[in-house]
């Protein structure tokens, strides 16, 4: 059982829905102070309500991932509510899938700022506060889409998943002098609001294609993110959790047919 998580000040960012409110769930379940983040208060707010009906200890907060101003308030917030931040996890981001010959440089920019810079500033802005904890911890949401795996209409999304690695490698690296250990948990095919958005045609040849034969739930997520914050995964830094049910694996499509 992983213990150390107990009273530990831990922000989620894009927490209000999906794979962020689901990693936000488990980090409250086990005793997590956390702070719920997405640009509307009335969405983490409410999502951060329901963590406390359940018994849990969490705050909504409106923040732009892609602004240092709001960032360096999160930080502040947080920080002064829980008393410091030993643990982020950058997860808020967005896939709008456009083919590249549609594909504009203003939607390449936007995506970037929102996955990319949207992962480097909350973690500048935490830094001060994650080098005075003594479990610091950063966990980023990638995906396997861009660091393994292609699909159309996302590479834009996909050089940001794989830029998001790329910029890990580096910070462990710095940051290792802080005792702050920098991880990624990769993502398959999770059942969220936004994957819904695609269609249930989307969904269906998706849960076809993976040999556990179903999307994830995004507490498995919130599970992967969990033990990468655990006093238990101390020794563990720039690394990838995969958590796809298998999807990444059949060599072709007649792979699970044969199975
Ligand atoms: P989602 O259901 O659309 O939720 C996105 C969350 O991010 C919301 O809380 C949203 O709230 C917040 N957000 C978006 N832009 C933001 C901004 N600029 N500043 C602050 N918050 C922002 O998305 P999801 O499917 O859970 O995806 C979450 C992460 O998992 C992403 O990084 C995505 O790349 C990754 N991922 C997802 C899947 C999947 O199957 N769903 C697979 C692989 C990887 P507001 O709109 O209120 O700000």
């Amino acid at each position: 059982m992983l213990t150390s998580i107990a009273g530990k000040s831990v922000i989620v960012t894009g927490a209000s829905k999906g794979i962020g409110k689901g990693i936000a769930s488990v980090f409250a379940k086990n005793g997590g102070k956390v702070f719920v983040v997405s640009r509307h208060l009335d969405e983490a707010e409410a999502t951060a309500e329901e963590f406390r009906k359940a018994g849990g200890t969490a705050k909504g907060f409106a923040a732009d991932i892609t602004s240092m101003g709001d960032m360096q308030m999160l930080a502040e917030a947080a920080a002064s509510a829980h008393g410091g931040i030993d643990i982020l996890c950058a997860n808020a981001g967005i896939f709008p899938q456009t083919k590249i010959e549609d594909l504009s440089p203003e939607d390449w920019d936007f995506v970037s700022s929102t996955n990319l810079k949207g992962t480097f500033l909350p973690i500048k802005a935490c830094l001060p506060y994650l080098k005075k904890s003594d479990q610091g911890r950063i966990v980023i949401t990638s995906s396997i889409t861009g660091p393994v795996t292609g699909f159309p209409g996302w590479a834009h999304y996909g050089a940001t998943k794989a830029g998001q690695l790329g910029f890990m490698r580096t910070a462990c690296i710095e940051f290792a002098k802080y005792g702050i250990t920098v991880n990624a948990v990769l993502p398959g095919n999770i059942k969220t609001e936004g994957l819904a958005a695609l269609g249930p045609d989307y969904e269906k040849s998706m849960a076809a294609s993976i040999p556990l034969n179903k999307l994830g739930t995004v507490e498995d997520i919130g599970y992967a993110a969990l033990f990468l914050a655990s006093k238990e995964a101390a020794y563990i830094t720039g690394q990838t959790i995969i958590v796809d049910g298998g999807q990444i694996l059949p060599e072709s499509m007649d792979a699970l047919a044969q199975a």
